[in-house]
């Protein structure tokens, strides 16, 4: 087992080169010129050597597959067993538009990585691309390349670098920047590429529209073709909204004393928002899920991003092993600044308190590019508009105020974002009151009231 100390190093450290991703790895220069061999070449460098050893990691895989004690003790008698990749990549997943790729490389254990980006070769005529080394992990069968072609990437490729040393490269087209992180149970490692604004609007219809998991908003006019009706809060600068109802599918979140889910309240209270947005302000509206599917935090960064959403509203519910606690709070990411928040955090993220830690820890260089400021004035609006509006009906509730904290869910949002938590589920009072339609409603309408209000703010 290792300790926390060795765990928070090695997840660091291969961070730590992040602020200098153009000017190749301070630090690492003999790792990368050893490294410095396109996939192409290094499975013609395989090639090289024998038989018995160019496919190790097909033989790897299948030991590493066999069950059983007299397995165990077979295995257990070869030395190279040792080097045998304990972990797996089982899936590769990427969302673009022009200007943002997002890709996650999905394990099934937490591993060692380092990351590099090589300039482009021009005698094997190999473009620029970057890659990151997976120590003491296999490419699982059926993890396929995957074409991106969005002007930032052109392809995201995978191979078995060595026996225990799984590789993904991305070759690039044009590129700005790119940060890689880590997030945890299940491990992932995300990495998100920006490029130069473009306006390719016939590209972005189509990335809404492959975003959105069912069509409920099909034949409505794009929002651009219409018109605000007088007296409404002019949208000029917002003109696309992400509403993002937490939990869903096989994670119910938070569960209430008599049984109740947060990711069927929260779905409730999204759909009313959405509708009331779209017809309040006339924005168009993004739904992170309409229904009761799994999708995981990272996707719906990706979505909001991906559909160059100029606002993100995460919705939940909150909970507390103390049974008395009640009342409304909105969060921004940055730093916990109490346990409380950490928590909370922990909770949402479905992770530990120690890999809260952990994310707290990269958050500063992840943030550089967050709208900090404009998600505290919206998580400010939000937050007090919505506790005006329920506690006009139901006096005992509580404003717990904004506060701040690393959500997996907010982490690489490029516009505005924020995350509430509508009341506490694990309230019996609250929860009662979560599944009354019209209290739902009336949440909904507390935090559009917040968002109109913020967006006042913004002429
Ligand atoms: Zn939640």
């Amino acid at each position: 087992m290792m300790n926390a100390t060795t765990l928070i190093l090695l997840l660091i450290m291969p961070l730590c080169s992040l602020v200098l991703p153009a000017a190749g790895v301070a630090g690492t220069g003999k790792i990368g010129e050893a490294h410095s061999v396109s996939m192409e070449s290094d499975r013609m460098l395989v090639c090289k050597i024998s038989e018995k050893d160019a496919k190790p990691g097909r033989k790897a895989q299948k030991r590493g597959d066999a069950k059983g004690p007299g397995n165990k003790r077979e295995l257990d008698t070869i030395p190279r067993v040792s080097t045998l990749p304990k972990a797996h990549v089982t899936e590769l997943r990427t969302w673009s538009n022009p200007d943002y790729t997002r890709i996650v490389v999905v394990l099934d254990q937490e591993v060692k990585y380092t990351h590099h980006r090589l300039k482009q070769d021009h005698s094997a005529t190999l473009p620029e691309r970057i890659y990151v080394d997976i120590e003491g992990a296999q490419i699982a069968p059926g993890v396929k390349d995957l074409p991106i072609g969005d002007g930032l990437l052109k392809t995201a490729r995978v191979g078995q670098y060595r026996p225990d040393v799984a590789r993904v490269v991305l070759d690039i087209e044009n590129i700005r920047e790119f940060k890689i992180f880590p997030l945890s149970d299940p491990f992932r490692i995300i990495i998100d590429v920006k490029g130069e604004r473009k306006t390719e609007i016939s590209r972005l219809e189509q990335s809404i529209s492959a975003a959105r998991p069912e069509p409920t908003e099909s034949g409505e006019p794009p929002a651009e073709e219409r018109r605000s009706p007088p007296g409404k809060v002019k949208t000029d600068k917002v003109r696309r909204i992400v509403v993002d109802p937490g939990h869903g599918g096989h994670d119910p979140g938070a569960v209430g004393p008599d049984g109740v889910q947060e990711k069927d309240v929260v779905l409730a209270i999204g759909l009313k928002l959405a509708a009331i947005l779209r017809e309040e302000l006339r924005v168009d509206v993004v739904m992170t899920r309409s229904t009761d599917v799994f999708i995981p935090l990272e996707e719906r960064t990706a979505i909001a991003n991906k559909v160059n959403a100029d606002l993100f509203v995460s919705i939940h519910a909150n909970a507390s092993l103390n049974r008395a606690a009640s009342g409304i709070e909105t969060y921004y990411l940055n730093l916990a600044k109490t346990d409380k928040a950490a928590r909370v955090a922990a909770r949402e993220n479905n992770t530990s308190l120690e890999k809260v830690g952990l994310l707290q820890a990269i958050l500063f260089d992840l943030m550089a590019n967050s709208k900090i400021n404009d998600s505290a004035r919206m998580a400010d609006e939000v937050q007090k508009a919505l506790y005006a509006k329920v506690s006009r009906k139901h006096h005992e509730a509580k404003n717990l105020g904004v506060k701040q904290g690393p959500f997996y869910v907010l982490v690489g949002a490029t516009m505005p974002s924020i995350l509430v938590e509508t009341a506490f589920i694990s309230n019996e009072r609250e929860a009662e009151l979560l599944k009354d339609r019209e209290y739902q409603e009336t949440i909904a309408n507390g935090i559009l009231d917040g968002i109109k209000n913020y967006i006042k703010g913004l002429h």
